[in-house]
């Protein structure tokens, strides 16, 4: 038997069902599923994916498709008792697009197709209303024109508006049936001038013309660009569904509308939607007339209404999931188009998810499944008020999420001086590791400049403060203190808003609105805290940071950065005094200035973290960062030094880099300068020491970064142990530590079962790693990197997702080689990937221990680390998986790919 291409549904004939969303599109399906439950749909009947590769593949169709076609209508004409192409009582049917994940740039739905000189005759006498066959055919010789012909839509619309001006009248509506049906034969004409041929009057022909028109939509250049953004096969191809058609627009016992089993925005179990009387196919979304609310149906059509509820409801329970529908009343009959997972918002999809549990309609673990971890970002960060009235200067990336307001403020030692008294917005061309002590006070950052991974975006993050980045139509005037957007000027000083979330630019001071976590996001998290077996921690470098990400849920901090430490303040000095000594006496003071700030920054976090882990990282940034620019900041320096300028400038030149970020940084520095390692140990000590006998338990674990030859890390090691046992024995008490390094560098990753001879845990810097295996600095990836992306040559941004057969393959390597030496070694990964979704499931299946991001990231790697652990097969589970949890999961990735 030849294969089969053609799948019939409805009139109690139908041969899909909702599993064979590969084969049929998930419309086809969903079609089939509809028509198998019972629920009313217009028959019809789908044209598999397959004969859309094999078409693409060999460009003529496979054998006996015609036929299979030819059979499917004929039974269609059995089963509406219609004819197509002729007869009394003509057959129309719409043609539809629809592949597995529904995606923009396939071809627009042909409504009325089967339309001609005759069949709208023959609709005329039928329907005795020749205004609504004339207005049908006009409209189907449109559209078929505009998506299949390639003649488009704007000159039909002249025409049409030519006409309405000759009869003085304004709506579409108040044209007669003759005007119509002469309309009709100028959109033909207009057809033969554009495309020297007739329009075609055999159905046919339309039908196919109409079908040859859905394969090749699969790959406009639109289709293509999104598949390969969201990595979609280009081999899975799209389905036809030829869908006998349903009127409408038959007057006022007619209608269309499209609704959702639960509000889309909050996630409340009620129906939400919208109805219009006496109205066809998309008029309800092309905002022809107003249309009603769906309750409002409830009065215009009860009948139908209360069928329509029934179906939701029915249709709901069955896919156990809130539904988007599409339907249409005719004649008083309902009838269902479309049946999909509904989109949804973070917030709504917690609530559907929760509310569904309580409901019995699935398990905390499918709900745990059915919220995006990306979706939390939406719920933790201050957001514009939604009522608000705003005026939008310009909108670019939206780096990092959130929103601000504040008065605007060029340099950042403006911004570190204002910042704590007043909220200020720091506007910068982009940013630089200098900026870093304004950026920490600004409430929000905007650049001019860069991209999602620029440094101004990666820094916001991690703070969890919003950025909006990239704003190319910024025009800055930073001598004259002021920016020009169109011919909006802002000076320092005056308002503005940022709303990370959408990239908008706002003028002026905008209300927000705090997120305040619901009792069905705790719910939720705890459910996805039982499923995970990943750890989560954070990146924090304050005492403040610290507490923010308890209350995320935290398990302990990934990555402590002292560095940030120093540049506090008037610390700064100390730093760049100990930097610049001219010898080790002169070194060893400058440290012990140091000694008591960082004890007590040490102090206040393991109090914060009162008995999780803390790893903290040594000094790791090139020295250059903290020195002096200038003869001015020299001069400045070398007075509060007691010291000669130009000997101080010639220090400061010394240190000057060609790659800083190749060089004098991470454990090198603690080699070349051992005080530095000393001095951080000690603080780290005696604050453990002393927090602990306050009876706080502490966890240190000591981090040595940049390691790239065991004998590095065994000599860092060695300093830090040291001074433990001298810190220990002068205090007469003892503190369990741990000390670890960073796997940061392919060397390291590639020795890690001789590193791990020295090292207690290993925790990958996937940041640095990534730059390392790609040799490509972050900061200068923006130039091209996004062009990379769009063009296909990487699949993702390798530094907000992991680049898994690369720097993922060293992960493994080092993880296998480091547990090789020691089988119970921790290991962790801090970095941005920690809170990337994607990257945390490849980290979960790793067999690391831990992820650790920022503290505004933490629930969403708890849920992607629940998510990881749940899709994971080798999971041992407590009870029978339920299959619609990857169902409902693919539904909702189709959803997303909308
Ligand atoms: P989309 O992919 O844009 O949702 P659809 O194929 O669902 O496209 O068609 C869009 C709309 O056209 C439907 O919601 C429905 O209102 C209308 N439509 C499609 N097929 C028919 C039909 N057979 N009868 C009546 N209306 C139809
Ligand atoms: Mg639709
Ligand atoms: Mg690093």
């Amino acid at each position: 038997m030849a294969e089969r291409y053609v799948y019939f549904f409805g009139a109690g004939q139908t041969e899909g069902s909702k599993d064979m969303k590969e084969l049929l599109g998930g419309k086809g399906a969903g079609l089939a599923e509809m028509a198998r439950i019972g629920v009313p749909v217009p028959p019809g009947f789908t044209i598999t994916t397959e004969v859309c590769r094999l078409y693409l593949r060999a460009g003529t169709y496979p054998d006996g498709l015609r036929e299979q076609v030819q059979s499917a209508l004929e039974r269609l004409e059995t089963a509406t008792r219609k004819t197509f192409g002729g007869g009394a009582s003509p057959l129309l049917v719409s043609v539809r697009s629809g592949a597995a994940f529904s995606m923009p740039g396939m071809m627009d739905t042909i409504l009325n197709l089967g339309l001609n000189d005759t069949t709208a005759e023959a609709m005329a006498a039928e329907s005795g209303d020749a205004r609504f066959a004339f207005d049908s055919y006009r409209r189907f010789v449109q559209m078929y024109a505009d998506v299949v012909l390639g003649v488009h839509a704007d000159q039909f619309e002249r025409l049409l508006e030519g006409r309405k001006h000759a009869r003085g009248v304004r709506e579409d509506t108040e044209l007669s049936a003759n005007d119509l049906r002469e309309l009709t034969a100028e959109f033909k004409a207009l057809v033969r001038e554009k495309t020297g041929k007739d329009f075609p009057e055999d159905p046919q022909d339309q039908l196919w013309g109409a079908i040859h028109a859905v394969f090749n939509s699969w790959q406009t250049p639109r289709a293509r660009a999104y598949r390969r953004i969201n990595n979609i096969s280009d081999d899975l191809g799209t389905a036809v569904s030829v869908c006998s058609m349903v009127f409408g627009n038959m007057g006022d016992d007619s209608g269309t509308g499209v609704a959702f089993t639960r509000d889309p925005s909050t996630g409340e179990k009620r129906l939400y939607g919208e109805f219009l009387v006496n109205a066809q196919g998309e008029d309800v979304v092309a905002g022809i007339r107003d249309p009603l609310h769906i309750d409002g149906m409830a009065q215009a059509l009860p009948g139908a209404y209360e069928e329509f509820l029934e179906a939701a409801r029915l249709l709901e329970d069955h896919y156990r999931d809130a539904q988007d529908l599409e339907f249409t009343v005719e004649k008083g009959h309902l009838y269902l188009l479309q049946t999909r997972s509904a989109k949804r918002t973070g917030r709504a999809a917690i609530r559907m998810a929760v509310e569904m549990v309580d409901e019995g309609l699935i398990t905390p673990e499918e709900a745990v499944l059915r919220v995006e971890p990306d979706q939390l970002d939406q719920l933790l960060h201050p957001m514009v008020d939604p009522d608000a009235n705003v005026h939008v200067l310009t909108t670019a990336l939206p780096a990092s999420p959130g929103a601000a307001s504040g008065q605007v403020v060029f340099n950042p030692d403006e911004a570190a001086e204002r910042g704590p008294h007043e909220p200020v917005v720091l506007v910068r061309r982009e940013t630089s590791p200098e900026d870093f002590h304004g950026m920490v006070a600004a409430q929000g950052i905007l650049t001019g400049r860069g991209g999602m991974t620029s440094h101004a975006a990666v820094v916001a993050r991690g703070m969890g403060k919003c950025c909006v980045a990239g704003a190319g139509e910024l025009v800055m005037d930073e001598g004259r203190r002021r920016f020009t957007v169109g011919d909006v000027t802002v000076h320092e000083g005056d308002w503005i808003t940022l709303d990370g979330s959408t990239g908008r630019v706002i003028l002026g001071k905008v209300p927000t609105v705090e997120p305040e976590p619901t009792d069905d996001f705790r719910r939720l998290m705890e459910w996805a805290d039982a499923a995970r077996t990943l750890r989560v921690r954070t990146n924090a470098d304050t005492p403040n940071d610290s507490a923010v990400a308890r209350r995320f849920g935290a398990e302990g901090i990934g990555l402590c950065r002292t560095e940030h430490m120093f540049f506090e303040g008037d610390r700064i000095d100390a730093v760049r005094e100990m930097i610049l000594a001219e010898h080790g006496a002169a070194r060893a003071i400058a440290v012990a200035k140091l000694l008591p700030m960082q004890r007590a920054d040490f102090e206040g976090i393991f109090r914060a973290m009162d008995g999780l882990p803390v790893t903290i990282r040594l000094l790791d940034p090139p020295l250059h960062e903290f020195l002096p620019h200038g003869m001015a900041e020299i001069k400045d320096l070398a007075r509060k030094l007691k010291q000669n300028p130009d000997k101080l400038r010639s220090r400061v030149e010394a240190h000057h880099e060609a790659n800083p970020m190749l060089g004098h940084r991470g454990c090198r520095l603690g080699i070349s300068y051992p005080d530095i390692t000393w001095m951080q140990a000690q603080a780290i000590f005696e604050a453990a020491v002393n927090v602990q006998k306050e009876g706080v338990r502490v966890c240190p674990e000591i981090m040595i970064p940049l390691v790239s030859t065991a004998e590095e890390l065994r000599r860092q090691r060695e300093i830090v142990d040291h001074v433990a046992e001298e810190i220990f024995y002068q205090c007469d008490a003892r503190v369990d530590y741990l000390v670890g390094t960073m796997i940061e560098l392919p060397r390291a990753a590639l020795t890690a079962d001789r590193i791990a001879a020295h090292a207690q845990f290993f925790s990958f810097g996937t940041n640095d790693l990534t730059q390392t295996t790609f040799g490509l600095s972050r900061d200068d990836a923006g130039r091209f990197l996004p062009s990379y992306v769009e063009g296909g040559i990487l699949p993702d941004d390798p530094f907000q997702t992991l680049d898994i057969d690369g720097v993922g393959h060293l992960v493994q390597t080092a993880t296998r080689l480091g547990r090789g030496v020691h089988a119970d070694l921790k290991v962790g990964v801090c970095g941005e990937h920690g809170g990337d979704p994607r990257s945390v499931e490849f980290f979960h299946n790793a067999g690391l221990n831990y992820v650790s991001c920022s503290p505004y990231r933490v629930p969403v790697a708890r849920l992607a680390a629940a998510h990881a652990a749940l899709k994971d097969p080798s999971r041992t589970r407590t009870s029978e998986p339920a299959p619609v949890s990857d169902r409902a999961l693919a539904e909702q990735e189709a959803v997303a790919a909308d």
